[in-house]
This record gives C-alpha cells, sequence and structure tokens, in this order.
C-alpha cells in the first residue's frame, strides 16, 4: 500500500544519504597525508594572448592521484577547506608550482604562473607567509598571481592579506568573475589586477544577451585598469567573439586542458 511504499522510499533516501556521508568521510580519511605520500600533484593549463594565441602563462590546478583514478579538485577541495588540509595542500601546490616557474625561467621562457588560493587560506598568515618565502628565492613577483574568489571580498582581514603581497609585487586575479553576489562589488572593494571571466558568461559570447554582457564586464574592466582573462573558451566562435571584443588572454579546451609539468613546457617554443 501507499504508506509501506512511502516507507521504502524513505529508506531509498535514507540509504542514499548514507552512502553519500560515508563516502564523503571515506574521501577526508583518505585525503588525510595525501601530500606526504605523493598523490597531490600540480598540473598546469596554458593561457594565451590574443589574437597571436602565444602561451604567456599557466594555471597551476591540484590533482589528486588516488591509484589509477584522478579526482577532480570540485570533489575534494571542498573537503581540504572545510577540515583545514587545504593550508597544506595549497602550500604544497604552490611550492610545487613555483619550482617550476623557476625552471622554465631558467630555461628562457619568459611565462606567469597561476595559483588559486581558497578564503580558508587567508584566514592566517600562513600561506601568505609561504608566498613570501617563494619570493626570498628571487622568483620575480609581478609573474606570481594569485587567484582568489569573490566570496573573499566580505572579509577585510583577507583582504588585507592580499593588499600586503600586492605591495610585494604579487598580481592579484578575480576569479570566477561573474558567478555569485556583488560581482562588481568585489571588484572596487578588493586589491584586483586581473580579472577572470568566468566560463558561464563566456559561453554566451555569441548571444546577444551574452555578448552584451561580456561587452560591459570588458568595458568595466578596461576603464579600471585591469588585465581580463576568459575562461573556458571551447570553440574557435567563442574565440573570434572575444578577439573582436577586445579580451586579452584566454584559457580552455580550445588550447590546452590542464597537463602534466613535462607536457606543458614541451608546448613552450
Ligand atoms: P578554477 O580556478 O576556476 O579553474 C578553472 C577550471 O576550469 C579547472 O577545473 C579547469 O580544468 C577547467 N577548465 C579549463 N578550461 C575549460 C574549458 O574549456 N571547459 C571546461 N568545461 N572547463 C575548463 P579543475 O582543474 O577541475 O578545478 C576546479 C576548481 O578547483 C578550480 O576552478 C579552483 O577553484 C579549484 N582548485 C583547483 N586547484 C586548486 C588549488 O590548488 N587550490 C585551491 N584552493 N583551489 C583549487
Ligand atoms: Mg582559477
Ligand atoms: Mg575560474
Ligand atoms: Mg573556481
Amino acid at each position: 500500500d501507499a504508506k509501506a511504499r512511502g516507507g521504502a522510499l524513505i529508506g531509498q533516501f535514507h540509504d542514499g544519504l548514507r552512502s553519500a556521508v560515508v563516502y564523503r568521510a571515506d574521501l577526508e580519511r583518505r585525503l588525510v597525508g595525501a601530500v606526504e605520500r605523493g598523490e597531490i600533484l600540480t598540473h598546469f593549463q596554458p593561457i594565451l594572448s590574443l589574437p597571436d594565441r602565444r602561451i604567456v602563462g599557466f594555471e597551476a590546478l591540484a590533482r589528486w592521484q588516488q591509484g589509477s583514478a584522478t579526482l577532480s579538485p570540485n570533489e575534494w577541495i571542498p573537503i581540504a577547506e572545510s577540515t583545514g588540509l587545504i593550508n597544506e595542500i595549497g602550500e604544497h601546490v604552490l611550492r610545487q608550482a613555483v619550482q617550476q616557474l623557476q625552471r622554465w625561467l631558467a630555461d628562457g621562457h619568459q611565462v606567469t604562473l597561476s595559483v588559486n588560493v581558497s578564503p580558508r587560506q587567508l584566514s592566517s598568515r600562513r600561506f601568505a607567509d609561504a608566498v613570501l618565502g617563494c619570493l626570498a628565492t628571487g622568483v620575480p613577483p609581478g609573474l606570481i598571481a594569485l587567484e582568489v574568489t569573490e566570496s573573499l571580498a566580505v572579509d577585510e582581514a583577507a583582504s588585507a592579506i592580499l593588499a600586503g603581497l600586492r605591495a610585494e609585487g604579487v598580481r592579484i586575479a578575480l576569479d570566477d568573475f561573474g558567478t555569485g553576489y556583488s560581482a562588481l562589488g568585489a571588484v572596487s572593494r578588493l586589491p584586483v589586477d586581473v580579472l577572470k571571466v568566468d566560463q558561464s558568461i563566456v559561453r554566451r559570447a555569441n548571444d546577444p544577451q551574452g555578448r552584451a554582457l561580456l561587452t560591459s564586464v570588458l568595458a568595466i574592466a578596461r576603464s579600471l585598469g585591469l588585465t581580463t582573462v576568459a575562461e573556458g573558451v571551447e570553440t574557435p566562435e567563442l574565440e573570434a567573439a572575444l578577439a573582436e571584443l577586445g579580451c586579452e588572454l584566454v584559457q580552455g579546451f580550445l588550447y590546452s586542458p590542464a597537463v602534466d609539468a613535462e607536457t606543458a613546457a614541451a608546448m613552450l617554443v
């Protein structure tokens, strides 16, 4: 009867919920010590200038190698953030990426490096000190960009830490611009040099409304003296629209996904 069916449904729901909780708990347990075990790898996605398609830099993107599987950051970065493991993981990625940048520079490649930073990593001085430690090894600060999201804009302390790093010459990029709230507010409140336009906007570059939105975003960026990077460029049609609208830099599967350091180096001529 209906009641029995209802009970069965609730049972299924409960089982589903429980397995999601168990799965998350399991991921959390396995993430502990992942850095020491060498499971956190740093991959690199090229950032290119338009219209010449020259590689001007790379964004470091963390990968978690679990046996033969690679877990997407969207699955485990939130866990790393809520447990605080992001501090250790973020520093590891930063060091690996900066070391790689130094090798590329030594080989005569003038490229920039972008590193993602979670809000949690800016709740103390720890990450900033790690960045300063990297700068002390002689890497030019202007070649390093820290990618932060708008959610940071509400936090004064985090904003002050970023401002301090910016005063050392490090560049600050506002990531995923156009998603979430107070997109424009963040630009005026945060110390920002680069605007990374989210792929949800970039994708729409060729429909009239999307194009109008993109046009205004690029105009605002230009008037504030910010460099613009379009994220998630997947087709030549999108590239053409972005070039026409004066977007300076692009990143996306049209050019390359994130690849290991060796593969990235092979893309530099
Ligand atoms: P994000 O910083 O916005 O990075 C861009 C994401 O878009 C990357 O996903 C990249 O692989 C993906 N992407 C690039 N081009 C395309 C495209 O043409 N089409 C599509 N559909 N996707 C594209 P990924 O590597 O899975 O990273 C997801 C998010 O995880 C990142 O978003 C970033 O917020 C976070 N993340 C990654 N590595 C780190 C890290 O080391 N530290 C922190 N705190 N967060 C990280
Ligand atoms: Mg990013
Ligand atoms: Mg992004
Ligand atoms: Mg993101």
